[in-house]
């Protein structure tokens, strides 16, 4: 049986929010009787967008990461509620009922992805659902996909045999996989929010005068293991990503014709920007 998934590039995402504003566009001052009740006009995000800085300037890079309800097939909001409260369709969408979740805050407190929200006034526990009304009205996607722009939020209804080989090829990850909650929801470029970078840049005299080297070789080392290499660009600058944070030492050695090589050492916390590495004339 077809079910829905959403993939989420996080390469793609440009934080302009309108997934989150056609959400509150959708739900506040309307209720979907057996989806949602009305979404308060203040203090819900159900579909947040968070931002995650890498590096320092001038090497700096930003991403930006939708979160929301992740419609879990091993939901502990669905073990968390009392009398069916929260239920999964055969469709693969996880519902909160309005009405059987009056005073379960229980619910809230169940996710592991912080999606859920409480709503003071009805004194209910509120999440994205998927647009499952207008799904359920013949949308062939949910609005908030309908609203990217950028086509970093892509909804779609296979078979889960099909989901896992889109998976596979796309390479797409788990929010929180530690959380083993099976979500519906998938991450493409992931390594943006969860890896460090770490960057720089090469400069060297050439007549005199200070120039960015171009092609110069970066190679990332540790253990005496070559972890990574690339060149650096027409700024002289080089990045390497997809580190481990907090993994300890690493060696960095810089070549390029015409100068002596360069060796330094550094411990990988978080991101970091080497600065300007010198090569001497050789
Ligand atoms: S993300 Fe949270 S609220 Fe949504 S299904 Fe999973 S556990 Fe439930
Ligand atoms: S609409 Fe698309 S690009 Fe804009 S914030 Fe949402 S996911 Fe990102």
């Amino acid at each position: 049986m077809k079910k829905w998934n959403l993939i989420i590039d996080v390469a793609e995402c440009t934080n302009c929010n309108l997934c989150t504003l056609a959400t509150q566009d959708e739900y506040v001052g309307n209720q979907w009787p057996g989806i949602a009740a009305e979404m308060p006009k203040h203090g819900h995000r159900w579909i947040d967008i968070k931002r995650k800085e890498r590096g320092q300037p001038p090497l700096v890079d930003v991403a930006y990461l939708p979160v929301m309800c992740q419609h879990c097939d091993d939901a502990p909001c669905i073990k968390a509620a009392e009398n069916g409260a929260v239920t999964k369709r055969d469709d693969g969408i996880v519902i909160i009922d309005p009405e059987k979740s009056v005073g379960q805050k229980q619910i809230m407190e169940a996710c592991p992805y912080g999606v859920v929200f409480w709503n003071e006034e009805l004194n209910i526990p509120q999440a994205w659902p998927f647009d499952a009304h207008l799904l359920d009205a013949g949308w062939d996607e949910p609005r908030a996909a309908t609203a990217c722009p950028t086509g970093a939020f892509r909804a779609l209804k296979v078979e889960d045999s099909e989901m896992r080989r889109i998976r596979a090829e796309e390479g797409l990850q788990e929010l929180q996989p530690e959380a083993a909650t099976k979500p519906r929801v998938f991450y493409k470029n992931l390594h943006r929010f969860t890896k460090c970078v770490v960057a720089g840049s090469v400069a060297g005299e050439i007549s005199g005068v200070e120039e960015c080297l171009h092609g110069a070789t970066v190679t990332l080392l540790k253990d005496d293991d070559v972890v990574a290499r690339c060149e650096t660009d027409a700024f002289g600058d080089f990045r390497i990503d997809r580190l481990d944070p907090a993994s300890g030492g690493y060696t960095v050695k810089v070549a390029h014709d015409g100068f002596h090589g360069h060796t330094m050492e550094f411990e990988l916390d978080d991101s970091i920007t080497l600065g300007t590495i010198r090569l001497s004339p050789g």
